[in-house]
């Protein structure tokens, strides 16, 4: 459970109505039964849960069963959907090991403004769902060509571009992570909107020094499955 507190042993932990009513009548925990909460920064925690009547008063930091551990640093910068694909897509990177999501204003992008607040809901929902320690960052909206200009110079980027020659996009990936490029230790994977890049786009990622430029075969996906497929292949070269 994700819980907005510090954790240190003994910490009191306020719970919000949601939370209250998940681990009383969801999970129907009795006074004294302990559950796993994370902050994001302290590692994870089992905590005591204390109930005064029928709503949960709070919990109790018991003692820390994981150490914090530093998320990887890979950024995912995508072109925002509609909602529902949006969520999907937002839970399928924080799933996939993304530290922080980087909604992209490409010429195609179609949806609006991206919703952040509902971004970073599903973020966490996401990360207590397969026990990660870290939330990733929900970064603002930002232009294609403002992203590429701040990129640093030793991150590593994986252009996802359906234009790509078809080819093995795990050779790609590891002959640039792993040779010649000193084992990168910062990535991003960069994924276009319904309509595609436009060749401008494509140039200009394309001129940042250590820019992968990577099929995902032979079909055309959809941005959200390219998202999974994406983050599938780079986590499986990394390794992480
Ligand atoms: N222009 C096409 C279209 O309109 O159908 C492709 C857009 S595709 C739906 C959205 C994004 O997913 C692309 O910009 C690219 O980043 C990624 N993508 C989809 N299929 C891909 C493939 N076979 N290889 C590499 N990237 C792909």
């Amino acid at each position: 459970l994700f819980v907005d507190a510090p954790l240190a042993e003994g910490a009191r932990i306020a719970l919000d109505r949601g939370q209250a009513n998940y681990l009383v009548n969801v999970l129907r925990l009795k006074a004294g039964e302990t559950v796993l909460v994370f902050n994001g920064r302290d590692g994870e925690w089992k905590a005591e849960l204390g109930i005064e009547g029928r709503k949960a008063a709070g919990l109790v930091a018991v003692e820390r069963t994981r150490e914090q551990t530093a998320p990887l640093d890979l950024v995912y910068a995508f072109a925002p959907l509609k909602h529902a694909r949006l969520d999907y897509m937002v839970q399928k990177a924080v799933e996939m090991g993304a530290g922080a999501l980087q909604p992209l204003l490409t010429r195609r992008t179609q949806a609006a403004r991206v919703n952040l607040e509902r971004m970073r809901s599903n973020a966490v929902e996401a990360a207590e769902q397969c026990g990660i320690l870290s939330l990733p960052e929900i970064r603002e909206e930002v232009d294609f060509a403002k992203f590429v200009k701040g990129l640093e110079e030793d991150r590593l980027v994986v252009f996802c571009d359906e234009d790509a020659p078809v080819a093995n996009p795990l050779e790609a990936l590891r002959k640039g992570v792993l040779e010649g490029w000193n084992n990168a230790a910062k990535f991003a994977v960069v994924v276009g909107p319904e309509g595609g890049f436009v060749d401008q786009e494509r140039a200009l990622v394309s001129a940042h020094e250590k820019c992968i430029r990577v099929s995902l075969g032979p079909r055309i996906l959809r941005a959200d499955t390219a998202a999974v497929a994406a983050l599938a292949i780079v986590q499986s070269v990394l390794g992480d």
